[in-house]
This record gives C-alpha cells, structure tokens and sequence, in this order.
C-alpha cells in the first residue's frame, strides 16, 4: 500500500489542521532487567524447563505495520491505526 510521505492532519495539540510527517512505527529496545523478562529468565533456568510451548506456525501472513504522525509545528507523535500489509510503501505526492 501506498501511502503520503505528508498528510495534512488534526493535531491535539495544535487543535488545527497542520502538515504531519508520516514514518512507520518500530518497537523500542526491550529492557533486559525488566520485571518480566526476569521473571522468564528465572522460570527458563534448569533441565526442561521451557514454561510455555513456543509458537512456530503463525496463522496469519503478514504482520502488522503502524503508521506515526508527527506534528510539524510542535512535534507531538499521534499512532495511527495498524494494518496488515504486504507490502508498506512510503511516498511523494
Ligand atoms: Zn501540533
């Protein structure tokens, strides 16, 4: 799918129309000592010790990609709906 490099969008913010710079969204660095992951850690230690079954065969086909909007005149980062997309296509108009 392709979609605008710029869109014209409400900002909260602004509480107008502005020029938004569209990206895709990407999932930050996971902390390694977070609760969580210690927790697994703990739990993964040992002979046989795998907690839950790991999922190999996905049912769907494509992930889904995010598309962020960023605000020009402030700089204030809106998430858009996700969508499941081959292929994520970035574009001038
Ligand atoms: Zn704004």
């Amino acid at each position: 799918m392709k979609f605008p490099k710029n869109k014209r969008k409400y900002c909260k913010n602004c509480n107008t129309h502005t020029p938004h710079k569209v990206s895709i969204y990407k999932k930050g660095k996971e902390t390694q000592s977070a609760q969580g992951n210690r927790r697994y850690a703990r739990k993964k230690r040992g002979y046989g010790s795998q907690p839950k079954p790991i999922q190999h065969n996905q049912a769907k086909v494509n992930k889904k990609t995010t598309p962020t909007y960023k605000c020009s005149k402030c700089g204030r980062i809106t998430i858009g709906t996700a969508l499941r997309l081959k292929k994520f296509e970035l574009m001038n108009k």
